[in-house]
């Protein structure tokens, strides 16, 4: 039975690597029937905050990952929140205490920058040289009578350790550039690279898929893995994410929380698409994938090994396709935070609904962002404003006599649908000679203010016949 899991820190909000990362697994763990497994890696007090934990379980949510284990939910392994687990962390250390695998280490701060200079000074690789490896019992007696404070460190075997990863292939790492490191601080808590392989191996973690940064801890959580005598779960790091200048992305290229591109406007499907797509793909380099379709395609073997690419202008297009192509109910649900927030709205007005869904159609091909939605359709819920530059622009004498002759035209008509006005409106232009856009563009402003805007025909029909004319009066 396949078991991953998602190990975020709940010291931010959810990165795009992150997401990535927490896809990944989820789609391999549904490729294989298995089990996906949300644990929060919350030991450093310091920097994780219960409303990161929050976020993060929100806009995974959002995204339609969904766990199968987690802090909310439990499961047979929990619970699922490290700084829940101190005691099960402290019942291994004293066990690997005990059969020798890790030692006490004494070494003050000043102690041990001291001997970070010393490694400087002689050019040897920095990192603990060991001197509490061999302490005599003289010796230790005489630190704890001094009351002094000590850490739990690995004893560090001179041996080479192999990986076959599952993205990278055989990964040597050579022993002599890992020094004794430390599993539990003085305080009693366990360092980040203990704590993971505890819960991995209590949690049966069958695959461990996470981002390329981790590689470099890799060796000592097979060296605790091979202390406790367990087997090894399969590795698999991820190329790392970057942003278009091909740097590591970061704040310097804009958005990079998935909560940010959820308040600006993006459609969960085309996010979780988009980052699909980052590091990972089909041979025949198609880009539209539904979740479903992402869960039968996906393999661990088709996972690059040269880092990804963000590329925000892509994730734009992929999100526009999003919209073009989703039921308009599902793109009016989704834009009424946004017609909320813009004061469009207040709460949902059943009767308006119809008519909103409708505006939303008109536009539909030009959204690019949930975003964009209320400006777009404004004019729909509101009277025009009409701005000196393009009035005067476009209306004048004799555009004055064109809206004057069309707002009897409409006067007479019995139904106002789109097909019966287009035609009407262009006969007119017809009987007299005009070109349509000499009369398109002044109707078009009058109406809504603007000089650009959906389909003009199908806009007036939706407005209704009662507030064409009203505009169209009120701006003559
Ligand atoms: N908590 C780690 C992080 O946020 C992940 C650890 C792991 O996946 O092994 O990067």
């Amino acid at each position: 039975m396949v078991r991953v899991r998602f190990a975020p820190s709940p010291t931010g909000f959810l990165h795009i690597g992150n997401a990535r990362t927490a896809l990944f697994n989820y789609l391999f763990a549904r490729k294989n029937q298995g089990k996906f497994i949300l644990r929060i890696e919350d030991t450093d007090k310091e920097r994780s905050k219960k409303e990161y934990e929050i976020a993060i379980m929100e806009d995974l949510k959002w995204l339609g990952i969904e766990w199968d284990e987690g802090p909310d939910i439990g499961g047979d392994y929990g619970p699922y929140r490290q700084s829940e687990r101190l005691n099960i962390y402290k019942e291994y250390a004293e066990k690997l205490l005990k059969e020798g695998y890790v030692y006490k280490c004494y070494c003050t701060k000043e102690e041990l920058e001291e001997m970070r200079k010393t490694a400087q000074e002689k050019g040897l690789p920095p990192g603990y040289s060991g001197k509490c490896r061999y302490l005599t019992r003289e010796k230790i007696s005489e630190y704890e009578r001094e009351g002094r404070e000590f850490v739990l460190r690995f004893r560090v075997p001179e041996e080479k350790i192999e990986i076959n990863d599952l993205i990278r292939g055989k990964v040597i790492f050579e022993g002599e550039h890992l020094t004794d490191f430390v599993i539990m601080k003085s305080d009693g808590t366990p360092t980040f690279n203990f704590a993971v392989v505890i819960d991995d191996y209590l949690m049966k973690i069958t695959h461990v898929i996470r981002g390329e940064d981790h590689l470099s801890n890799t060796p000592k959580h097979i060296l605790i893995f091979k202390a406790l005598g367990v087997d090894l779960p399969y590795f698999a790091h991820m190329s790392m994410t970057l942003g278009p200048d091909r740097t590591r992305l970061s704040k310097r290229h804009g958005a990079t929380s998935v909560r940010a591109y959820r308040e600006q406007g993006y459609l969960p499907e085309a996010f979780f698409n988009y980052i699909a797509l980052l590091g990972w793909g089909t041979s025949e380099s198609r880009e539209i994938f539904t979740k479903e379709e992402l869960i039968n395609e996906f393999s661990i073997e088709r996972c690059h090994k040269a880092s990804a690419v963000f590329d925000p202008e892509k994730l734009l297009w992929m999100n526009s396709y999003y919209i073009k192509n989703s039921p308009i109910d599902r793109i009016y649900e989704l834009s009424l935070p946004f017609l909320k927030s813009s004061g469009l709205i207040n709460g949902i007005d059943e009767n308006k609904k119809e008519y909103i869904k409708k505006a939303i159609s008109l536009e539909q091909e030009k959204i690019k962002t949930l975003k964009d939605v209320p400006y777009l359709i404004e004019f729909f819920m509101k009277e025009p404003e009409y701005e000196k530059e393009n009035f005067d622009k476009l209306i004048n004498q004799e555009t004055k006599g064109i809206l004057k002759e069309i707002v009897e035209i409409f006067e007479r008509m019995e139904s106002f649908k789109r097909e019966e006005i287009e035609n009407i409106v262009r006969e007119f232009c017809k009987e007299k000679n005009y070109k349509t856009s000499f009369v398109f563009h002044p109707l078009r402003f009058a109406v809504s203010g603007r000089t650009k805007g959906p389909d003009l025909f199908g806009m007036l029909e939706l407005l209704g016949k009662a507030k064409v004319i009203e505009r169209i009066k009120k701006l003559l």
